[in-house]
Parts: structure tokens; C-alpha cells; sequence
């Protein structure tokens, strides 16, 4: 037996450290020694029981789709082996599958059949120890060791960024200021990505103190908190990272004729904006704006992801880690706190 964190879909507060099965590696795959694991927005909406499904031959999820681990034993085949870091894919392909699947592009499936590990029919990763066929692990960097952790969410940041590149692309394309709002994991990492190809890089967030402000300037990017409206102005590209509802329509305003927004947080419903469908067809029409959604990430975007962090100041990935938490105190990493930015769970 090994130690997992599992939850209950469905079932508020069913967040739990049990014992299950140690898993068992057959000649095709991976065994991998599980070293940590990111807690995202996503965790928290499972653990609330809102969102999440267990796999159909169990009771429990196991939860954890950000990872980061070391190889125990793989296939000689598979180019991998002992201690080698590695990270999980979080998605596999429908069983059709549907024509993205069967490409690979199984972060575009368009008939949501996917399985997500730790989200959706898949267990995830918070375990001592996982298997996993080496065509859905990837690769990390050695200098980043644990850091692999952030290779996922780095990985949506890049698809959310290659998805941009192909809109832009649709005519001359010189965008130059970029606007990110929320300074959580996904909005630094998308500002990172920005300052990567040298854009005028904004971030907006609500924090005044804490860690946030620091880390966006240390990027060499703009901090500004409050509002949008009066912080930034003829907008390029906009990464809206928080899924507050009011942004979507602030963002909109700021951004230029041509420009490109960029929908990364998931809202919770329910909230009520009154809206004049009228003008903001305009603004779409007239501008030539785009606005699209963008969520999970294929494998050439792991592989990005990875490249990107490998680029970026070793120090300044450290300190998006604001909490590392032993399993052994495995319920504080599910809480969160006023400052947090990235919280990892170490096994
Ligand atoms: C994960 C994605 C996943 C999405 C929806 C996010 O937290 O990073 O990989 O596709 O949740 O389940």
C-alpha cells in the first residue's frame, strides 16, 4: 500500500490521506516516485464538490494533476530512466476518438469524452508513487528538479500563447503591449511568457502587499492594482487569468482595433451582468476583435512549457512557490491562504 490524497466527487469535504493499492508496473511503462504536487483553483472546486469524477471502477479520486516526479523504473525503450524528473499529462484522448484526439490534440476534443488525471475519471498523481505509459509523461528539466511542478500550468500558458500566435496570424500582426490580469500562477506565467518575447507587459491584480507586486516587477512588467480602466490603455493581447465575470467586459474596452483576448479563468456561474449585446457586437465587429477560450494542453505544449521555464531565472520560478507543505501536514496545502501564489504538496 502507498499513501494518496483522494476525495470523494461530489461529496463536500471528503478530502482525505488513505491508504490505497501500490501501483504496479508492467514491461510497457513508468513507475515514477511522485515528489510534489501543485494545488490549483481546479483542487479546490473538486475538494468543494463541485466539479470532478472518479474513475468508473472506484469510489474515490485520487486527486493531483500538477506534478512533478522521478523515474524508479521505465522500459529501455522509452528513453527514460532512474531519477530522470518527470511530468504527467493531465489529459488522454476520448475512446472514439474524435478527430483532435487522434491527432494528439486532445486538449481541442469536441465530443468530451477526455479523461483528466485528478479531475476527470483518471486518478491523479498525489500518491507516493505512480504508472503512467511513457507516450502521456514528459520529460523535465534536471536544473528545475521539484520546479517541474510548474511545467503544467506553464503548459496552458503556452497553448493559451500558441493559440494567440495563429489568431494574430490571420493578417500583419506587430502586437506590442500585452495586458494580464490576476497575478496568480497562471497570469505570472503568462506574463513570463510575454516578457519572453519581449513584449510591454501590464498585470493587474487586487494585492497591495504580499508577493505578487514584487514578482511582476522582478519580470521587468508593470504592476497595477485595481481597476483596468485608467491602468492601461490600446491593448494587443489580453490573458484574462482570474474568471472574475466584470473583467471580461474591462478587458474588452482596453483593447485596440485587432486585438486578441484571451480567456484562461473559468467563472462560476450565476453572476448577472446587465449587458448591451448591441455595443459589444460593435466593438467585436468593428475592431476585428477576437475573444476565445482556452484550457489543458497537448504535448507539444509540455514541451514548450518546459523550454519556457528553462529560460526563465531560476530564483524568480522559486518564489512562485509560497508554501511547501510535507504530506504529513497533507490539509493546510488545501487551504488557502491571503499571500499564496503556487502551494506544493511534497511527498
Ligand atoms: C487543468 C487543465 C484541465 C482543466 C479542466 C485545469 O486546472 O490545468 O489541465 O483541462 O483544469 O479540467
Amino acid at each position: 500500500v502507498m499513501r494518496a490524497i483522494t476525495v470523494v466527487p461530489g461529496q463536500p469535504d471528503s478530502l482525505a490521506l488513505r491508504d490505497v493499492p501500490a501501483p504496479v508496473r508492467d514491461s510497457g511503462s513508468v513507475l515514477v516516485a511522485t515528489r510534489c504536487i501543485g494545488v490549483c483553483g481546479t483542487d479546490r472546486e473538486i475538494i468543494s464538490g463541485a466539479y470532478g469524477t472518479a474513475p468508473s471502477s472506484s469510489d474515490f479520486l485520487v486527486l493531483g494533476h500538477e506534478s512533478a516526479g522521478q523515474v524508479i523504473e521505465a522500459p529501455s525503450s522509452s528513453g527514460l530512466g532512474p531519477s530522470d524528473w518527470v511530468v504527467g499529462i493531465v489529459r488522454h484522448p476520448d475512446p472514439v476518438p474524435c478527430p483532435n484526439c487522434a491527432a494528439g490534440e486532445w486538449d481541442m476534443c469536441s465530443n468530451g469524452r477526455y479523461t483528466e488525471h485528478g479531475i476527470k475519471e483518471r486518478h491523479g498523481f498525489a500518491a507516493e508513487q505512480y504508472v503512467c505509459t511513457p507516450d502521456f509523461l514528459v520529460r523535465g528539466d534536471p536544473q528545475l528538479a521539484e520546479l517541474n511542478v510548474l511545467v503544467e500550468p506553464a503548459s496552458v500558458v503556452a497553448k493559451a500563447w500558441e493559440h494567440i500566435d495563429y489568431i494574430g496570424h490571420r493578417a500583419t500582426w506587430q502586437p506590442r503591449r500585452v495586458l494580464v490580469t490576476g497575478a496568480g500562477p497562471i497570469g505570472l506565467l503568462a506574463a513570463l511568457f510575454a516578457v519572453q518575447r519581449d513584449y510591454e507587459v501590464h498585470v493587474i491584480d487586487r494585492a497591495v502587499s504580499g508577493p505578487k507586486p514584487d514578482l511582476v516587477r522582478a519580470l521587468g512588467a508593470q504592476y497595477h492594482h485595481g481597476g483596468v480602466e485608467g491602468s492601461v490603455t490600446a491593448v494587443d493581447i489580453a490573458l484574462e487569468c482570474t474568471g472574475a465575470p466584470s473583467l471580461f467586459f474591462d478587458v474588452l474596452e482596453v483593447v485596440r482595433s485587432n486585438g486578441i483576448v484571451c480567456l484562461t479563468g473559468v467563472s462560476s456561474g450565476g453572476h448577472r451582468i446587465p449587458v448591451d449585446v448591441g455595443s459589444l457586437n460593435r466593438e467585436l465587429v468593428l475592431e476585428n476583435n477576437v475573444v476565445f477560450g482556452s484550457v489543458n494542453a497537448n504535448r507539444r505544449h509540455y514541451a514548450a512549457a518546459v523550454a519556457a521555464l528553462g529560460r526563465a531565472n531560476a530564483g524568480w520560478l522559486a518564489q512562485l512557490v509560497t508554501r511547501r507543505v510535507p504530506v504529513t501536514q497533507w490539509r493546510e496545502a488545501y487551504v488557502k491562504e491571503p499571500h499564496d501564489v503556487k502551494t506544493i504538496l511534497a511527498f
